[in-house]
């Protein structure tokens, strides 16, 4: 097992009058090499439990412990962020160096690695992520849309982490971009063998790449399994945000790829 939540719950603005419960109640395992997949309303606690896992936030109930590691352990903190890399939507502006190189090996700098260490793995990293060697001294600020995605992407993954967590990492680039970055995070989990967890809006996305999806409704876990079960529920799917022509549309699209949906089809003759 390598990430456990024990009975979470978080609250915003803990002890203030402004108090805002964003997550309770949650119980989730996650292990080495999974592809997962959260979708849910926006405010459902998407963000709220991502940060949860790489200790950005600590929960005022229940635990967080990654590779058994308690995120309440304040001194861990950095072997934590070694481990769960997290990529936050719009992750570019984030980008500040003067260079692209510089962006990218900011991260592995602060966690202590050598020069040659460094030089190393944002090789690596710029493969993987199909950056060109003839930006790296560019300032992040020329560079286009889906580029600066990559690089910021690649900020994290210089890290090495055992898990990346991605934030809508597709928001906003368009159809190119989109399919680039898919297919390098899916390349991510099959040859690297990371593993991933994708927040999504785009339940088309979530059904062709993560093989378990986590449904979050107001705070709560309200489905977790395979997502073979979820396309076949529209109660589900309804749970997760989606309206009628959505789940129309989605079905139709899935068809296309092949996916098993009698079930589906039947109940969405009711809807
Ligand atoms: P999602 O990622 O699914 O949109 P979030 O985890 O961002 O959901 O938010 C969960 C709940 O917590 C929402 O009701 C949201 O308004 C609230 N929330 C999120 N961030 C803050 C914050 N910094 N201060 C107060 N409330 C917050």
């Amino acid at each position: 097992m390598f990430i456990e939540m024990r009975d979470v719950e978080y609250v915003y603005g803990y002890k203030t009058p402004f108090e805002k419960k964003a997550l309770s109640g949650v119980n989730l395992t996650i292990s080495k090499g999974e592809f997962i997949g959260i979708i849910g309303k926006t405010g459902s606690g998407k963000s709220t439990l991502v940060q949860l896992m790489n200790g950005l936030l600590i929960p005022q109930r229940g635990d967080v412990i990654v590779d058994g590691i308690n995120t309440k352990e304040k001194k861990k903190v950095k072997e934590i962020r070694k481990r769960v890399g997290l990529v936050f939507q719009y992750p570019e502006y984030q980008l500040f160096e003067e260079t692209v190189y510089r962006d990218i090996a900011f991260g592995p700098k602060n966690l202590g690695f050598s020069d040659e260490e460094i030089e190393k793995r944002v090789k690596e990293v710029c493969e993987l992520l199909e950056i060109p060697r003839a930006i790296l001294e560019k300032s992040p600020f020329e560079l286009s849309g889906g580029q600066k995605r990559r690089v910021a992407i690649a900020g994290i993954m210089a890290m090495d982490p055992e898990c990346l967590i991605l934030d809508e990492p597709t928001a906003g680039l368009d159809m190119r971009g989109r399919k680039r970055i898919f297919n390098i995070i899916e390349r991510l989990h099959r040859e690297v063998k990371k593993t991933i967890i994708l927040i999504s809006h785009n339940l088309e996305d979530v059904a062709s790449m993560c093989e378990r999806v986590i449904v979050l409704n107001s705070g709560k876990i309200y489905f977790d399994g395979s997502k073979h079960e979820i396309f076949e529920n529209i109660q589900l799917l309804e749970k997760s945000g989606l309206i009628a022509p959505d789940i129309l549309y989605l079905q139709h699209r899935l068809k296309m790829r092949g996916f098993k949906i009698e079930r589906f089809e039947y109940r969405i003759e009711n809807v």
